[in-house]
């Protein structure tokens, strides 16, 4: 039976000798409840449970964390184990320590079943962004370092599960927030569960050579200290054989046995001032050869995790290298605790704002160094939430899901599969049926009820949903699966296209006619023709003008008339059967009407150079001067016919088209189509094919006003990820 009394002075004499200014009576008051609300509770090993909330304490108190911090860690586990409740801590200890007990039960309920190497990194930015507070994951890490200094006590599968966890989720943040001594004791505690025999093997070699590695370390040590010494500077020097795992990792990346391992053995130089840094570091290339290659100067330029010291490494007399690590004590406090050793509203001592801002700043740099966002609104308060525009949630069978935050269940079902979108019929959060529009929150299960009977989604999910994504895939299940409509669509489309050539749409029943149609289009019926025609795979106006040589052959109507109507309008409008040269957009010298039509070839628009070519009988017809068919201006017995041509000010919408080559990558033409939608160009072609060579064309066909919205139409293009070149095109 433990003495409750001497265990809470214990705990309090290691708390106050890293948290001096610690509040006694408010961590007694939680010591007392905690051990009143778990007495019924033991640990594995058979002690009372308390014993696990103060040492929790403890490692939070050493990593120099504040009274709220050490009482939030003797209750952690009550939410969870017992029947205390939020409300309760948050009236006896105040609301920051209720939500900091909140946090942690929480990141303690999320189950890790899928380990996937790509899902670690987004668990971990979950449970960056589920820890609010910083001070939940460097309680829960604390936490986590208590049970696998007691993991001995658990089952083998636990033993490898939990390892696993550490190793993979703890260990990286404990380093990411900069916390060297605790993220090498994870790993190494760890590493004892994952490959005993491995750990076992290092642990015999080093024991085995304790006495002549402990020999080798003082010689180098009082060698040193006597320069020191001699030289006036202040310093603690200390020696250290390398963590377990470290060994451990450097054999298997370079295939090498123990003794065959470089450099065991590390030397730390703590002295008083920068200067002093770089005076030890001469005196020690002084003293030994120094190994090329090696040195560090992580003091001019810190690692991502603020890490500053000099390092290098030398060889010593006896052949044996080592590595020297040179810091000041400012330094070695940032390397030891990392993110906790700049924790700076420690009690008694008043924050200055703009100190810790710039704290947290540093914090968030180094918390998410990949990911630039803007600085300023993230950090104003005590809270990390660098995550702000991400979600994270689960899969029931626990994979993590990363979502545009703000999503909703139709989001979350998109990004599962398409299929599970379209079928869906409802959905549960955390077992609870949930609306199609609730908001998703970090750590929640999202399963997603699909029936085989579900009538697709609903047009109205296009503005609840959040994401892109699931957008896209919504607007693609109206294209492929309302054929219905899109077959009605497609046939009112071409029924009208056939009107402007005066002809009858009811030639689209005859066999003849129909048979033509369908092999000149390539489809095996004409309902398929209308639904492509419907969903906007191909323009009525595009189709007609492929058949409509010989459809108009076969029923003798007449051709000029098809051939007066101006080319860069798309179908659905209904046009005049000619235009004047207002209407047109292009003034033609010295003709003051005429008909103006724009070559297909080279599809002009506001703000290209344009010549004119007086046709046969259908007017002028406009090209690019860079036009192929341009260059016959040259040629004497046609230059008569080129006549100069200008833009009108007013010009409306121009049909043109680009030649895209890129690689053949999925998806491409979903981020082509994606990207033309985003600058509102109505597009009436987007076709793509597949060259032997991995690359692909795709030839799009758009409308703009002008030059200048082509260019930014390029550009946008040009930015897509595969594509390698974009020009003009040639016409079909
Ligand atoms: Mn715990």
């Amino acid at each position: 039976m433990i003495e409750r009394e001497q265990l809470f002075q214990d705990m309090m004499r290691s708390i106050a000798r890293y948290a001096p200014y610690a509040d006694e009576s408010r961590i007694r008051k939680a010591f007392a409840l905690a051990d009143k609300r778990h007495a019924s509770q033991v640990r594995r090993s058979g002690e009372p449970y308390i014993i696990h909330p103060v040492a929790v304490a403890e490692i939070v108190a050493e990593m120099g964390l504040d009274t709220d911090a050490i009482v939030a860690s003797l209750l952690h586990d009550c939410l969870e184990d017992t029947a205390t409740s939020y409300d309760e801590i948050a009236t006896e200890f105040g609301t920051a320590v209720a939500q900091m007990v909140e946090g942690v039960t929480k990141l303690t309920r999320v189950q890790y079943s899928s380990l996937e190497e790509q899902q670690m990194e987004n668990l971990r930015k979950m449970f960056m962004a589920m820890s609010k507070d910083i001070r939940v994951i460097l309680i829960k890490i604390a936490d986590r370092l208590h049970n696998m200094r007691t993991m001995q006590y658990q089952k083998p599968e636990k033993q490898v599960s939990k390892s696993m966890e550490t190793m993979e989720i703890y260990a990286p943040l404990a380093h990411r927030l900069g916390m060297q001594k605790i993220k090498w004791e994870l790993e190494d505690r760890a590493l004892q569960y994952l490959d005993p025999t491995a750990y076992k093997d290092i642990l015999d070699f080093l024991e085995q050579h304790h006495d002549e590695a402990e020999a080798f370390m003082n010689e180098i040590q009082d060698t040193l200290r006597e320069r020191m010494q001699t030289v006036g500077i202040q310093s603690s020097i200390y020696g250290r054989i390398k963590h377990i795992y470290s060994i451990y990792r450097k054999m298997k990346a370079q295939h090498k046995s123990m003794d065959e391992l470089y450099d065991l053995y590390a030397f730390r130089v703590v002295v008083d001032t920068i200067p002093d840094c770089y005076n030890v570091l001469g005196h020690i290339h002084d003293l030994y050869h120094l190994v090329p290659g090696r040195f560090k100067d992580y003091i001019s330029t810190p690692k991502p995790n603020m890490y500053q010291s000099l390092h290098t490494t030398v060889i010593g007399k006896r052949g044996i290298p080592f590595e020297v690590q040179i810091r000041t004590w400012d330094m070695h406090q940032t390397a030891e605790y990392g993110v906790a050793a700049h924790w700076k509203y420690k009690d008694g001592i008043s924050s200055n704002k703009d100190n810790n801002e710039k704290e947290f700043e540093w914090v968030r740099r180094l918390l998410e160094s990949q990911q630039d966002t803007e600085a300023e609104d993230y950090i104003h308060s005590l809270k990390v939430d660098m995550f702000d525009d991400e979600v994270f949630v689960f899969t029931p069978r626990g994979k993590v899901i990363s979502l545009p935050a703000g999503s909703t269940p139709i989001d979350f079902a998109y990004a599962v599969h398409s299929a599970v979108g379209n079928s869906m019929v409802g959905a549960k959060v955390n077992n609870r049926i949930a609306g199609y529009d609730w908001t998703l929150n970090n750590g929640d299960v999202v399963e997603i009820l699909t029936s085989k009977s579900a009538k697709g989604p609903s047009r109205d999910w296009l503005n609840i949903c959040k994401s892109n994504q699931a957008r896209i895939k919504i607007k693609q299940w109206f294209k492929k699966e309302k054929r219905e409509e899109n077959v009605a669509r497609g046939k009112a489309s071409m029924e009208g296209e056939l009107r402007r050539l005066n002809l009858n749409p009811s030639i689209l029943q005859e066999e003849e006619t129909r048979n033509i149609i369908l092999k000149k289009l390539a489809f095996d019926e004409l309902e398929d023709l209308f639904a492509a025609v419907g969903y906007g795979g191909m323009t009525a106006f595009k189709a007609v003008n492929r058949i409509k040589d010989e459809i108009l052959r076969l029923h003798k109507a007449q051709p000029q008339q098809a051939e007066n109507i101006p080319l860069k309008f798309p179908a659905e409008q209904t046009q005049p059967k000619h235009r004047s040269f207002a209407a047109s957009g292009v003034i033609v010298e010295d003709i003051p009407t005429c008909m103006v039509k724009f070559s297909r070839c080279c599809t002009p628009v506001p703000g290209d150079d344009i010549v004119g070519f007086i046709t046969k009988g259908y007017g002028v017809s406009v090209h690019r001067k860079d036009c192929v068919n341009a260059q016959g201006m040259d040629d004497p017995n046609q230059s008569g016919r080129w006549v100069k041509v200008s833009w009108a000010s007013d010009g409306g919408a121009f049909s043109t088209s680009l030649e895209i080559l890129s690689l053949n990558r999925d998806g491409l033409v979903m981020d082509l189509a994606t990207a033309m939608t985003a600058l509102k160009v109505k597009v009436t072609e987007l076709s793509s094919r597949a060259l032997n060579d991995g690359t692909a064309i795709t030839n799009l066909t758009f409308q703009v006003s002008d030059v200048g919205e082509l260019e930014a139409v390029k550009s946008r293009l040009r930015a897509i990820q595969g594509v390698t070149d974009i020009h003009r095109g040639h016409g079909a």
